[in-house]
């Protein structure tokens, strides 16, 4: 024979207890059925006692609210009301009366309220079931399972339980229908199996019938590597052997009770968790010799938990202060959910569900503060607003690695480990955690553990001009590539112009973030911030594509919450040197990047290769550069058939010039590339300490817009024709050259003659020559194209990469 047990989220609606009555036929007869409550009516009879309780008399709207769903209930199941549910109903309100009038909630009233769920949705499916051909009886589950009167999860008492049993299987029809969750005591007062406990009832019967199968029937597809309901992909586990069943329900996977285990497993019957709605998967099975050669199976967690340390400053009396806390802890019926105590220095820490919390408290400080023992507890410390989490599997000890890789994705989440315990069985791991964390925490850790081979790239970008623009089309135009190939699924969960901003928690699909802009919500800084931040995305990144000074501001904050961050905007590691080193801890701190590989030469390898040189030991002795891709370009175009004012408005136009070509033709942009690469080669400078020799005529430095800019240029063309026509007599060509060495820094256009690397430098590329100790002779060399959207655009994307690709 079978049990067969359907919990309250497959009993929701008349629909749903008609496919239950479907699962129930298909199986062979005779057959026990357990049911929960229905829905969520536990929880309402919850809110229904403490109304009651608090003297509200709106405690008689919820029971009339209840009374009502299940007649109606039983009308449509049955054709009528049937008569048992008068005299439950009845009796349900004359404690409730009692409760009210007092204004005191026992935990005695406090059960027989709580079961009065189960009792009516096992009535009125018995006789649903009944109506089918007569052929199904309902048993009183509280007089057959009997437990001590320990109200709220009573202690079942194993051997009289039995024997009822053994008893009532005489009198089995086709169809045995047993309320779950409620027991009785001898003198047959009314109890409870703890919540959750539907599934106990189900094993304790299975176990007294010698049953062939207990069959959980709930709303996923099985027990799977973490609660479906956070951690969108979590997979269903074909088998897990009972210790890993018990370990993942004791840390909260919900899906099954944790007391429910003993029962099946010391009679060897196995457990099948199936979907009541999807009937034909497969399901998991609980069995014995299940593991899977020692590999995590999953990660539970319970949401909220509070701690306690105690810490003795007098080691007289070592030796009773263990037993004295469990004692004390034991004696008031509180479970100790976490533990870790150093003995040095005589500290406990625990985890209680918080619910537990203070009144684990009071009984510390009642144990402890009447001590006549001389043993004196510091003053106790309660914190709240954690969540544990734990990660399932089997002799996790030989496996080497576990906990450092949970160490290492928790930190470079930004996620502080509060403490973390290893079970003595080896079958978890646990970690204590801001509760704010723990959708991320679980999410990071399922990724890695479960999905190594995908991993999540969460991007938030402000900026959609030409850069962006290129950005987003070469995602689009590689999402696929990287998901086959690098098995990266980049979403792009915010994204904002300096007018709108959208948020997508799945991501907004790369074909429509134009529209997702335009519809989205007014841009501001802080709001973007705000969003960002509750939205606490793992493996987060943020992407500055503008030349903004306002949100180089907020780079600080960002890296801080561990949130990397990768920009072609150089205002932030060009201020002042103490920000730029401020920005280089921050990010070692938190364990976020900040890559600004584009901050130099566009999409051109040169910051990560400098990076490279440097890890490895190497010094730079002397640099020497042409930075401005755009300044190349007007020298390489410029002969004096246009006129250098239009040669600037076509670089302009082909996306070579800053949005504000002054920026480069002044050579500020270049300085400020050379100050990187400076400050990159670990050397302090400061922007005004680089000199300057400003090919401009002293006319054009100063401009009202840029409309002037342009005039002012176009006035001294006698000039820049003279500059040409003196650098073709000596052969020469003119480029702005970028050096450092010896503690100094310049920028100068210089002739340069046919035997210099750099005359051959062509349309608006950019060359880097490094003197280090390892070059030293013959610099190294970087050369290509150094501006446009398309290359910084493929820069941008290869430092995304490159903290895809990171393990630190
Ligand atoms: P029932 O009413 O059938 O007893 P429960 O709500 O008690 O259902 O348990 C099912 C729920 O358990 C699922 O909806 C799921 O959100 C939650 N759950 C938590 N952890 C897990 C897990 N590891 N695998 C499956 N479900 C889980
Ligand atoms: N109905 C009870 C509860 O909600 C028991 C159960 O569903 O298992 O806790
Ligand atoms: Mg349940």
């Amino acid at each position: 024979m079978k049990v067969l047990k359907f919990g309250g989220t497959s009993l929701g609606s008349e629909g749903s207890i008609r496919q239950v009555r479907k699962i129930v036929n298909s199986n062979g007869f005779p057959v026990t059925v357990v049911v929960s409550a229905i829905g969520d009516t536990t929880n309402e009879l919850h809110k229904l006692a403490l109304e009651a309780k608090e003297g509200s008399s709106h405690y008689l709207n919820t029971y009339e609210s209840i009374r009502k769903r299940h007649e109606e209930l039983s009308n449509n199941l049955c054709g009528k009301v049937i008569v048992e549910l008068d005299e439950v109903f009845g009796k349900l309100l004359r404690i409730l009366e009692g409760v009210y009038l007092l204004k005191e909630l026992t935990s005695r009233s406090l059960d027989y309220i709580l079961g009065v769920g189960e009792l009516l949705s096992s009535l009125i499916i018995a006789a649903f079931f009944d109506s089918d051909n007569s052929r199904a009886k309902w048993f009183d589950s509280r007089s057959i399972i009997k437990t001590d009167a320990s109200f709220g999860e009573a202690n079942v008492l194993s051997d009289l339980t039995a024997k009822n049993i053994r008893a009532i299987s005489k009198d089995f029809k086709a169809i045995n229908v047993f309320p779950g969750f409620i027991s009785g005591t001898i003198d047959n007062e009314f109890t409870t199996l703890g919540r959750g406990g539907s599934d106990y009832t189900a094993s304790i019967l299975a176990s007294g019938l010698t049953a062939d199968l207990l069959e959980i029937w709930t709303d996923v597809d099985g027990i799977m590597t973490a609660d479906p309901r956070r951690v969108k992909r979590s997979r269903t586990l074909n088998t897990v052997s009972y210790e890993e069943a018990l370990e993942l329900s004791h840390f909260g996977a919900k899906v099954i009770y944790a007391q429910s285990i003993a029962p099946v497993f010391s009679a060897d019957i196995s457990v099948k968790v199936k979907n009541t709605f999807k009937p034909d998967e497969e399901g998991t099975l609980i069995a014995s010799g299940n593991s899977n050669g020692g590999l995590i199976k999953g990660i539970s967690s319970i949401d909220d938990i509070s701690i306690i340390s105690i810490r003795g400053n007098d080691s007289r009396d070592k030796r009773n202060f263990f037993p004295r806390l469990f004692k004390s802890l034991a004696d008031n019926h509180i479970e100790i959910v976490f533990m870790t105590h150093s003995n040095a220095e005589y500290t406990v820490t625990m985890g209680f569900k918080s619910k537990d919390a203070e009144d684990a408290l009071n009984s510390l400080k009642a144990e402890f503060s009447s001590s006549e023992d001389g043993t004196v507890i510091r003053p106790e410390l309660l914190e709240k607003g954690y969540s544990l989490l734990a990660l399932i599997g089997t002799q996790m000890k030989d496996q080497i690695g576990i906990s450092g890789t949970m160490f290492n994705v928790l930190g470079k989440n930004g996620i502080s480990i509060k403490a973390i315990s290893q079970g003595s069985s080896e079958r978890n791991i646990s970690a204590i955690i801001p509760k704010d964390d723990l959708n991320k925490a679980l999410n990071v850790l399922h990724e890695s553990f479960f999905l190594s081979e995908m991993i999540r790239l969460n991007l938030f970008i402000i900026g959609t001009g030409n850069v962006g623009k290129a950005f987003l089309d070469q995602l689009k135009g590689q999402f696929k590539y990287l998901k086959e190939h690098h098995h990266l699924n980049v979403k792009i969960i915010g994204i904002a112009n300096s007018r709108k901003m959208a948020f997508q928690k799945d991501g907004i699909p790369l074909s429509k973030w134009e529209n997702h802009i335009a519809e989205g919500e007014m841009f501001s800084k802080e709001g973007f911030l705000e969003k960002m931040d509750n939205l606490n995305f793992r493996n987060a990144i943020f992407i500055d594509i503008t030349a903004s000074e306002d949100i180089s501001n907020l780079y600080t904050d960002i890296l801080r919450k561990s949130i990397s961050v990768v920009t072609p905007n150089k205002i932030a590691a060009t201020k002042s040197y103490d920000n730029y080193l401020e920005l280089k801890e921050v990010s070692r701190k938190y364990r976020s990047k900040f890559l600004i590989e584009t901050n130099v030469c566009a999409g051109l390898p040169v910051l990560s290769t400098l990076s490279d040189l440097i890890r490895s030991g190497d010094r730079v002795h002397k640099l020497e550069a042409v930075l401005s891709g755009t300044l190349n370009f007007l020298f390489n175009e410029y002969d004096g058939s246009v006129s250098f004012s239009n040669v600037i408005k076509k670089a302009k136009e082909l996306g070579y010039t800053e949005p504000d070509p002054r920026l480069d033709i002044s050579g500020e942009d270049v300085m400020r590339k050379l100050l990187i690469l400076i400050r990159e080669s670990t050397y302090k400078m400061e922007m005004d300490a680089i000199k300057i020799n400003s090919f401009l005529p002293a006319s054009c430095l100063t401009s009202s817009d840029l409309d002037d800019f342009y005039s002012k240029v176009e006035k001294e063309e006698a000039y820049f024709k003279s500059l040409y026509h003196a650098s073709i007599k000596n052969k020469s060509r003119l480029k702005v050259v970028a050096s450092y060495q010896d503690g100094v820094g310049k920028v100068a256009l210089q002739e340069v003659d046919s035997s210099h690397p750099f005359y051959n430098l062509e349309g608006k590329d950019n060359v880097v020559l490094f003197y280090t100790d390892r070059y030293n002779d013959q610099p190294l060399v970087i050369k290509g194209a150094g501006a446009g959207a398309e290359v910084t655009a493929s820069g941008i994307f290869a430092d995304v990469l490159r903290i895809a690709q990171s393990d630190n």
